[in-house]
């Protein structure tokens, strides 16, 4: 049976998804299996992106592969924080495995620009010490989120951008790697269907009211697998993480909302927050930080936080999307808005679930 103890983080989990999933989905992908320990404070949260994933469009083999990767990104994250190290070393390892990962846009199977090259953004933030670092439209960072922490802990800036950032990545010791590491052929292909489509003039359906009307065009599949996390070690602080390609068929230069601190990635001594989605709507709503006001102001739960932000504000701006957030306490919530999100948890008994679709 469930102790009170134990029902708490899954009820947080299951209030930040219920408005957008009647069915009991992400309730049935935290519950854990029984036998386990009492205690489930949740110390990790990732996630790879969201946007129109279902089962139908995934094969057996395909889910089972994002779920392993997500359950590979977990059990990295947790050895650190079970190893007594900082809530950091947790976001940045976990991440690092998704970067490395060709599932995710982010790092290694990052989506395209408009001209065919990768342009990475990432950000990361200290909830103890409200200390942040971020890079953005980087080429040749392998990993931009321990380029995004360098940036934190090694520079007197918050974000560095393009070439001052890869110059940053030379002085600290950062090995450049060839912009081509980036590139699959799967990339390749949706940038020239997306591309083909347009010149068509078929035009896609819209991701938002706005991004369309002016002309820009988003992939039809109208999924994201940008990679985030938040963690919690064992002095009870907080931080989070966010890297990402971005958005397919971006114009050059074109920065979303990842590396932004306050919108893709916030971390105060109340809760950590990371974002995929549609960016330029996650920008203009402020989400990350709103959900950290609305804690700090409203004294809100994180699940409900979290659930106005998403479901609320985000659907009313029509701005597809998720979050994941982590409270000091270990409730975790993963409200998205959008069919999909690859979403996964590990509480202090190292006990893991994932999740992928809204059922
Ligand atoms: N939020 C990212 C961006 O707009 C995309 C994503 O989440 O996949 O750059």
């Amino acid at each position: 049976m469930l102790s009170a103890l134990r029902l708490l983080p899954v009820l947080a989990l299951f209030g930040c998804a219920s408005a957008a999933q009647p069915t009991r989905t992400a309730m049935s992908d935290a519950t854990p299996p029984t036998g386990q320990p009492a205690e489930l404070k949740i110390v990790l949260v990732i996630h790879g992106g969201a946007g129109v994933i279902t089962r139908e469009g995934l094969t057996p083999e395909i889910e089972a592969q994002y779920r392993a990767e997500l359950t590979r990104a977990l059990q990295t994250g947790y050895a650190a924080i079970q190893q007594g190290k900082p809530s950091l070393d947790a976001v940045e390892a976990a991440i690092r495995v998704m970067e490395d990962s060709p599932l995710f846009n982010a790092g290694k199977g990052a989506v395209l620009t408009h001209e065919g090259t990768a342009e990475l953004d990432a950000s990361i933030m200290d909830g103890a010490t409200l200390r942040a670092g971020a890079v953005a439209g980087v080429k040749r960072i392998q990993n931009p989120i321990a380029l995004a922490r360098l940036v934190m802990e090694k520079s007197p800036h918050v974000m560095l951008t393009g070439d001052g950032a890869e110059a940053f990545a030379t002085e600290q010791g950062v090995a450049l790697v060839d912009p081509a590491y980036f590139i699959l052929e799967k990339r390749r292909l949706q940038l020239k269907k997306m591309q083909d489509d347009e010149a068509a003039g078929g035009g896609h359906s819209s991701l938002g009211i706005e991004f369309q009307e002016r002309g820009y065009s988003v992939p039809d599949e109208r999924k994201w697998g940008t990679v985030g996390a938040v963690a919690l070690d064992h002095d009870g602080h907080l931080a989070a993480g966010t890297s990402t390609g971005g958005m397919m068929n971006k114009r050059f230069g074109r920065v979303g909302d990842s590396p932004i601190i306050g919108a893709g990635t916030y971390a105060d001594s109340l809760c950590g927050v990371s974002a995929t989605g549609h960016g330029e709507f996650f920008i203009r709503a402020g989400v990350a930080r709103d959900i950290a006001a609305r804690m700090a102001y409203l004294h809100q739960s994180v699940g409900d936080a979290a659930r106005d932000v998403v479901m609320g504000k985000l659907v009313q701006m029509h701005g597809d999307g998720g979050v994941i957030a982590l409270d000091r306490e270990g409730h975790a919530a993963m409200p998205f808005n959008t069919p999909g999100m690859y979403r996964g948890t590990i509480d202090a008994d190292g006990h893991v679930t994932v999740g992928i679709f809204r059922e």
